[in-house]
């Protein structure tokens, strides 16, 4: 559990009524989500029930079609001049990009770089920090996912799990306020899960603000300080873990659940 949860706060992210279509198909009907700095919340739920679209949205990955999303004050994507919201330019949409990191079920390492040159290519490359600072730094990175020495292997030398760990080492050295995961270990072997929820538990426990897609149930009840269940593009029900995984109380919520028991 983190320790920043105070109400005081202002949330990071806000998430008002939204809206979001594919063609006819009405994938996210109305989404509210707060998250304060330094919370952990788990977003559950069915396959296509809009967990991956919603997490793009915030990224501005996709386009929204009504309501708003603001991560740190700043309405992602858009501007409001007067009373009509304009899209921003690209340059602007990579610059709020920088502060969300987002770790994939796929975590497509560049296979001809090194571990280090794969954690430094966007803050060296795209941000132009100093290739001594940032190497510093991604060395603490991965330090911190128990990665130590594997600065200099290739990805091929890595298991999955080693190289789920990089990415979330690399998604974290731009050094981003805020960190989406999206199924980051549903593409891993059985028994190579274990070691990359740890290391997510422990950046949860240093108190990063993290949006976390997972199946893994376990994971939601020992790390997030919020439980949100997804259904048909809905936000049905959310909570404390206890509340949503150990008494929840919508059937839909309820007929997912049992399946994990
Ligand atoms: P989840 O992550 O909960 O499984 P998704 O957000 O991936 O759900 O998908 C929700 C729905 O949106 C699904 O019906 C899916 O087919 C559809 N969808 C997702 N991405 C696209 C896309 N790029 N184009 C068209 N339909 C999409
Ligand atoms: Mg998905």
């Amino acid at each position: 559990m983190s320790h920043y949860q105070s109400d005081e706060q202002a949330p990071l992210v806000i998430a008002r009524n939204v809206h979001k279509s594919y063609g006819e198909n009405e994938v996210l009907k109305g989404i509210d989500l707060d998250v304060r700095p330094g919370e952990v919340v788990v977003i559950l739920g069915p396959s296509g029930s809009g967990k991956s679209t919603f997490l793009r949205c915030i990224n501005h990955l996709e386009d929204i079609d009504r309501g708003s999303i603001m991560v740190g004050g700043e309405q992602i994507g858009y501007v409001l001049h007067g009373s009509r919201l304009h899209k921003l330019p690209e340059k602007a949409i990579a610059r709020q990009r920088r502060n969300i990191g987002m770790v994939f079920q796929q975590f497509n390492l560049y296979p001809h770089m090194t571990v280090l040159q794969n954690i430094v290519e966007a803050p060296v490359g795209v941000h132009k920090e100093s290739r001594q600072a940032a190497e510093k730094y991604a060395r603490e990175l991965l330090e911190k996912v128990g990665l130590s020495d594997k600065a200099n292997a290739y990805p091929r030398h890595l298991s999955g799990g080693q190289q789920q760990r990089v990415a979330i080492a690399r998604a974290l050295a731009i050094k981003p306020k805020l960190m989406l995961f999206d199924e980051p270990t549903s593409a891993l072997d059985p028994e190579l899960v274990g070691e990359v929820l740890a290391a997510m538990r422990d950046l949860a426990q240093q108190g990063l603000t993290m949006i976390v897609v997972t199946h893994e149930i376990g994971f939601a009840r020992e790390a997030a300080d919020r439980v949100v269940f997804m259904d048909g593009g809905y936000v049905v029900e959310q909570g404390t873990a206890d509340e949503v995984l150990v008494n929840p109380q919508h059937p839909r919520t309820q007929a997912f659940l049992s399946r994990f028991i």
